[in-house]
C-alpha cells in the first residue's frame, strides 16, 4: 500500500484557499516524484483530500464525525484560539489513524497557539501559523494571515506554511540531522536559506516568503536531500 496524505480544512476556508493548499502539495511532490521515475508513476504518498468532511453515519457533532468535531474539541474558547496540541493529539489517536496510518495535513480558518492550553493562557499574544507532531500531522491557520493586505502576498504566503508544513508532515529536516539545524519542541527546524526555516510570526512569514520567492525550488540542498530519502523509503516500501 502507498502510504496515504490526507488533506482536510475547517469550515471558513475558501475554495480559493483550499485550490492553495492542494495545488501547492501537488507541485511539491511532483516536483520530488520527477526524480524518481519509478515513483512518478506509481506515487509512494497518495493525496487523499478529504476538505471539510463529514461522516453521516457518525454525525458531526460526535467524536470522529467530521472535521469541526476536532476543531470544536481542541478550540479554547478563553482563548479564542485552537490548541495545537490538543488537535494533534487527537489525529494521532484516532481510529482512522489507528487502522491504517497516514500523513495527515489540514488548513484551519480559527487562529491557533502550539502551546499546551496552561502556558497559552500565560502569553495570550502568542499565536502560532502552524504547528506538527512530525512525521505524522501538522496544523495550519489561516488567522492571522489576513492581515496581509496584498492579495498575491497573502497567497504565496500561504503555499510557503502549507511546504513548510509538508516539510514536518515528512519528518524534514530528519531528527537526526545535527547540521544547520534548530530544535523547537519536537519540531526541527532548518537554518539555512530554506522553506523550513521557523516563522514566528506573520511579519517574519513575509519576509521568509519575499526571500524564498527567488529561490524557484525553495528547500535548501541539505532538506532536499532528507525528502529524497523520504521519497525512496515509501516508494519501496511500496514496490
Ligand atoms: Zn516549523
Ligand atoms: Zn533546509
Amino acid at each position: 500500500m502507498p502510504r496515504a496524505l490526507s488533506i482536510s480544512w475547517s469550515e471558513g476556508v475558501s475554495d480559493a484557499e483550499a485550490q492553495v493548499l492542494l495545488e501547492t502539495v501537488g507541485q511539491t511532490l511532483n516536483w520530488l516524484y520527477f526524480r524518481h521515475p519509478s515513483a512518478f508513476y506509481d506515487p509512494p504518498i497518495v493525496v487523499r483530500a478529504y476538505g471539510n468532511w463529514v461522516i453521516p453515519a457518525i454525525g458531526e457533532g460526535y467524536p470522529y464525525g467530521g472535521i469541526q468535531w476536532y476543531v470544536e474539541a481542541s478550540f479554547d474558547q478563553g482563548l479564542q484560539r485552537v490548541i495545537a496540541p490538543v488537535y494533534l493529539e487527537l489525529v494521532r489517536r484516532e481510529p482512522w489513524q489507528r487502522m491504517d496510518p497516514h500523513f495527515d495535513l489540514v488548513l484551519l480558518s480559527e487562529d491557533l497557539t502550539e502551546f499546551p492550553a496552561p502556558l497559552a493562557r500565560l502569553y495570550t499574544d502568542h499565536y502560532a501559523l502552524g504547528a506538527s507532531f512530525p512525521g505524522t500531522a501538522a496544523v495550519i491557520s489561516l488567522w492571522r494571515l489576513k492581515q496581509i493586505a496584498d492579495e498575491e502576498l497573502r497567497r504565496l504566503a500561504l503555499a510557503r506554511l502549507v511546504r513548510h508544513h509538508l516539510g514536518h508532515v515528512l519528518a524534514i529536516p530528519p531528527f537526526e540531522r545535527r547540521e544547520e539545524v534548530s530544535r523547537r519542541g519536537l519540531e526541527m527546524h532548518c537554518t539555512r536559506r530554506c522553506v523550513m526555516r521557523h516563522a514566528e510570526t506573520v511579519e517574519h512569514l513575509m519576509a521568509l516568503t519575499l526571500e524564498e520567492a527567488e529561490m524557484g525550488w525553495p528547500f535548501c540542498p541539505l532538506c532536499t536531500q532528507g525528502l529524497h530519502s523520504v521519497i525512496i523509503r515509501y516508494d519501496q516500501e511500496w514496490n
